[in-house]
């Protein structure tokens, strides 16, 4: 079987953006407003030669949001427990929020590599949220734009070690 590759992080962050650069279809939607995706996507990704799979969580919009946080980390622990690899994407540009920090204790126990990956990386701008990365505790970042395909390389050579 393929090895496993999971994209968490929250809402808006760019997973769906990664999702499709990987699998290289618009399989998974991505919209301007924030947690637009449906549903857990999962797709054939192909990285520089590496060859995986590839599951995209979401599926958190019109959500109750007292109920959201349980939901997002059902869908987001049930993802990395299945997976070989974890992605957990940040937004560089907004820098680092509570609900980033959240995530990262539920990921923190997790027995499952997780990859820090810091989304939306352009130029010199994300510099500030890079830096403020480096407090979730999961050592430096991947520095990559999902959207313009920068970091592509460095993401390979995160994820070689573990697939
Ligand atoms: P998701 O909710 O985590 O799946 O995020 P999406 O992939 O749907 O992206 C949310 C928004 O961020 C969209 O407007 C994307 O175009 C934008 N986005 C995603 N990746 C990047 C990136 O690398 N750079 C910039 N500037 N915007 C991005
Ligand atoms: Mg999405």
């Amino acid at each position: 079987r393929l090895p496993v590759v999971a994209i968490v992080g929250r809402p808006n962050v760019g997973k769906s953006t990664l999702f499709n650069r990987l699998v290289g279809k618009k399989l998974a939607l991505v919209d301007d407003r924030p947690g637009v995706t449906r549903d857990r996507r999962e797709g054939d990704a192909s990285l520089l030669g590496l060859d995986f799979r590839i599951i995209d969580t979401a599926g958190y919009e019109d959500e109750d949001p007292d109920t959201l946080p349980g939901r997002m980390r059902r869908q987001t622990q049930a993802a990395v427990d299945g997976a070989d690899v974890a992605l957990f994407l940040i937004d560089s540009r907004a820098g680092i929020v509570p609900l980033d920090e959240e995530i990262a204790r539920w990921l923190r126990g997790a027995d499952t590599p997780i990859v820090l990956v810091a989304n939306k990386v352009e130029g010199r701008s994300g510099e500030q949220g890079v830096l403020e990365s480096l407090a979730l505790g999961f050592g430096d970042p991947v520095q990559m734009s999902a959207e313009h395909g920068e970091g592509v390389a460095d993401l390979f050579e995160a994820l070689r070690p573990f697939i």
